[in-house]
């Protein structure tokens, strides 16, 4: 199943008191630009394979910049976005063509704080619906305006939600609606579950939350802008030690490997998730690995470590926090980590829900030095910086 996101950034609206003329998708919001947080948040979630940019080409120096500030492998070169919002997601659709894209979600580049929560249930809508878009329901009452601002009517909120994005599809039905739409509507769609709908497809609606509007006045930026400032970064450390014990393989950072002995504990002794897993906790100052673990438990006996670290994660989203980057450094003179290094960033990229490129495994040996040079165990140092609401 190969999903692509399009961020549709090629609108010029500008408003003087926003962004001295730029566009707001550019605006500078806690250290990137708007852009560089939507693109952030598609590439490092691991449902999502590659992401594609609709931008105006006049403004290829600004999306240049926020390409750099979201540095990520699974962004793509953008393509030039059309008059309409709904040309730009068709040209974007279109230069995914021949790309075996399974599944497509779309998404304006102005709600820079969409959540990865938001992103997992459009795509779990889209595995029993043709498409799926992130809605609120409506809180307030509705009036329709009539001549000189008088109240003509009150509207009945009841049933009525919010479109936001993103909006997922299957990528060929999309297409084909969007191909059509192009071709036979006079009338000019908004967003695209519209288009869907016009095609007869059915569309989910996804609960989402207020924090993830779209950026429109300079009063939307200014509070983008205080809910990203009261984000303090934090950075927490761990370590830890497992000696060898008779048998044949080794769990390291998630990955097997065959070697002359194994790891001896009470898990299965990843002693680099382990060193990980306390990093994260430390930064976040909720305890250790052993108090959340206790090794007196036996649930816990022979575990794969790889919940230790997801329950980190967990922790982590339960904060509304964000990780910025882990590393993990290894000391032993064998088993040769360098081989296994890229399918460790992987493994851990992939529980932590983060992309490849923030993800760091090292190794070093100790020059025969102390129990790890005598080969008696191995041990691992790890640290991890995350964004914390203050
Ligand atoms: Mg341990």
């Amino acid at each position: 199943m190969k999903t692509a996101a399009i961020i549709v950034a090629a609108g010029s609206g500008t408003r003087a008191a926003l962004n001295a003329g730029l566009p707001k998708q550019y605006a500078r919001l806690g250290g990137c630009s708007v852009l560089a947080h939507s693109l952030r948040t598609f590439c490092d979630h691991p449902g999502v394979d590659l992401v594609l940019a609709v931008i105006n080409l006049e403004h290829q120096a600004f999306f240049d910049l926020a390409r750099q500030e979201a540095a990520s492998g699974k962004l793509v070169a953008p393509v030039a976005g059309g008059a309409s919002r709904q040309a730009s997601v068709l040209a974007g659709l279109d230069a995914l063509a021949g790309q075996n894209v399974d599944r497509v979600l779309v998404h304006d580049a102005a709600r820079p704080l969409v959540s990865a929560a938001t992103i997992d249930g459009v795509l779990a809508a889209l595995e029993t619906h043709p498409a799926a878009l992130a809605a609120v329901p409506l809180a307030d009452t509705l009036k329709r305006a009539g001549e000189g601002n008088l109240v003509a009517a009150t509207i009945e909120r009841a049933g009525l939600w919010r479109a936001q994005t993103p909006q997922g599809f299957r990528y060929p039905e999309l297409l084909a609606a969007h191909r059509r739409a192009a071709m036979e509507s006079a009338a000019e769609f908004t967003d695209d579950a519209a288009i869907a709908e016009w095609a007869g497809l059915v569309v989910a609606l996804v609960p989402d939350s207020n924090a993830n509007s779209k950026i429109t006045t300079a009063e939307d930026l200014a509070m983008a802008q205080s809910a990203v400032a009261a984000l303090e970064p934090r950075t927490g450390t761990g370590f830890d030690v497992h000696r060898f014990a008779e048998g044949d393989n080794v769990w390291l950072c998630g990955v097997k490997i065959p070697h002359s002995h194994r790891l001896d504990g009470h898990s299965d002794a990843d002693v680099g998730l382990h060193a990980l897993t306390d990093a994260i906790l430390g930064a976040l100052g909720d305890g250790d690995i052993g108090q959340h673990f206790p090794p007196t438990d036996e649930k816990w006996r022979g575990a794969a470590s790889h919940l230790f670290l997801a329950d980190a994660r967990e922790r982590v989203a339960a904060r509304g926090a964000r990780i910025t980057n882990v590393d993990v450094t290894l000391l032993c003179e064998a088993p040769k980590v360098g081989p296994h290094r890229p399918e460790m960033q992987r493994a851990i990229a992939e529980i932590l829900k983060i992309d490849v490129s923030r993800v760091g495994v090292k190794a070093t040996t100790t020059e025969q030095l102390g129990f790890t040079g005598r080969r008696e165990g191995i041990a691992a140092m790890a640290s991890a910086t995350l964004l914390v609401p203050a």
